[in-house]
């Protein structure tokens, strides 16, 4: 069966430990991408590296700010992740386009399906894209947590069976990887919780840890998308976890086999975007939580923060406090709260808009 992957690869892995681009492991990843592609699967490749590599070109004149550092380095490794990716792809035959994308284009569904269309056109016309975040533009408080983040987000978009996070370890273990005794956890079935497991270090370069990796799998496994955590210095580990999973050491997060649809999975993944809260009574708490499909309706509930637009997403509360989900609004703020307890009405968010966690 022909698959849509996403493979996600660390900064800690394309990259040697001054930052430069580890050709090496560049091309091996490469050289399994162009034989998966040629066997009629899909490919998207979202690649950190761009910050690493810049660190190790250029040495700034006076001393610079976090932002000012992220800038500058991003803007120059970049080109030269991309050129290197370029003439590896080239070798295959293959034609590669970049995509440098940010928060901001993930918060309205106009944007997204603009960016998503971008990217099948790509597909389409068997190009591999390339995506990374725009580091020169991003402004701190709205940046993706990390690369994870961004790759778990197209994997949703994009409708991806399968997402391969590569990193420099060969998934989840039950303690610190090189504690004495620790093993690697294989499977991860849609019920267990390993956060008593992940260990807080985070890894030289990048931005990310084990602790967004797993919270992003836990996300896309619920909403039907496969997740693979295994170590992209392992020679052949994309072919052979497509081809022969039972011989690389990894973690696969088991998906759930209804798939979440494409605009609930937005919903799910638009939840840092929220412009309201929602609170609602006992009764509608339990019928959300049910098991039928039902909308949120005026009657349902007793409280309302926050100022949001028609169409923007809204977190819903129980009335102890703890989060049930987030949706779409079908109405303004004030119309809500014009509504609030009210019998009949339309609903405020209607259940294709919603997504209970
Ligand atoms: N976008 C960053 C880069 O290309 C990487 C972010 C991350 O570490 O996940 O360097």
């Amino acid at each position: 069966m022909n698959r849509r992957i996403v493979v996600k690869v660390g900064s800690n892995v394309l990259t040697r430990s001054d930052g430069s681009p580890d050709v090496t492991i560049m091309s091996g990843i490469v050289d399994q991408i162009a034989e998966l592609h040629k066997k009629g699967h899909k490919v998207i490749l979202v690649s950190s590296g761009a910050v690493a590599c810049g660190r190790s070109m250029v040495t700034p004149a006076r001393k610079l700010d976090s932002v000012g550092q992220r800038q500058l380095f991003s803007a120059v490794g970049q080109i030269r992740l991309m050129t290197t990716y370029l003439s590896l792809f080239g070798g295959h035959g293959l034609q590669v386009g970049q995509v440098l994308t940010q928060k901001e284009n993930f918060g309205s569904r106009l944007a997204y399906l603009n960016q998503r269309s971008c990217m099948e056109v790509m597909l389409d016309n068997d190009v591999i894209p390339i995506v990374n975040e725009n580091d020169t533009a991003s402004m701190t408080e709205l940046m993706f947590t990390d690369n994870d983040e961004l790759s778990g987000l197209i994997a949703a978009m994009m409708d991806a069976d399968t997402l391969v996070i590569l990193s420099n370890v060969d998934g989840i273990f039950t303690g610190a990887p090189d504690a004495p005794g620790s093993t690697l956890i294989s499977k991860v079935k849609l019920e267990d919780d390993l956060t008593d497991n992940i260990s807080a270090t985070k890894s030289g370069f990048g931005r990310g840890g084990m602790g967004t990796k797993y919270g992003i799998a836990k996300m896309l496994s619920e909403e039907g998308v496969r997740v693979i955590i295994a170590n992209g210095r392992r020679n052949g580990v994309l072919t052979d976890l497509v081809e022969r999973p039972d011989q690389v050491p990894h973690t696969e997060f088991e998906p759930r086999e209804v798939p979440v649809s494409n605009i609930k999975r937005w919903i799910a993944h638009s939840v840092s975007f929220a412009k309201g809260r929602v609170t609602v009574n006992e009764d509608a708490a339990r019928m959300l939580r049910g098991d039928k499909a039902v909308s949120l309706l005026p009657i349902g509930i007793t409280s309302v923060d926050g100022e949001w637009e028609e169409g923007d997403i809204v977190n819903i509360y129980a009335p102890d406090g703890s989060k049930m989900g987030v949706g779409r609004a079908s109405c303004n703020s004030a119309a809500t709260i014009a509504m609030i307890g009210q019998r009949g009405g339309r609903p405020v968010v209607h259940y294709d808009y919603l997504f209970m966690e």
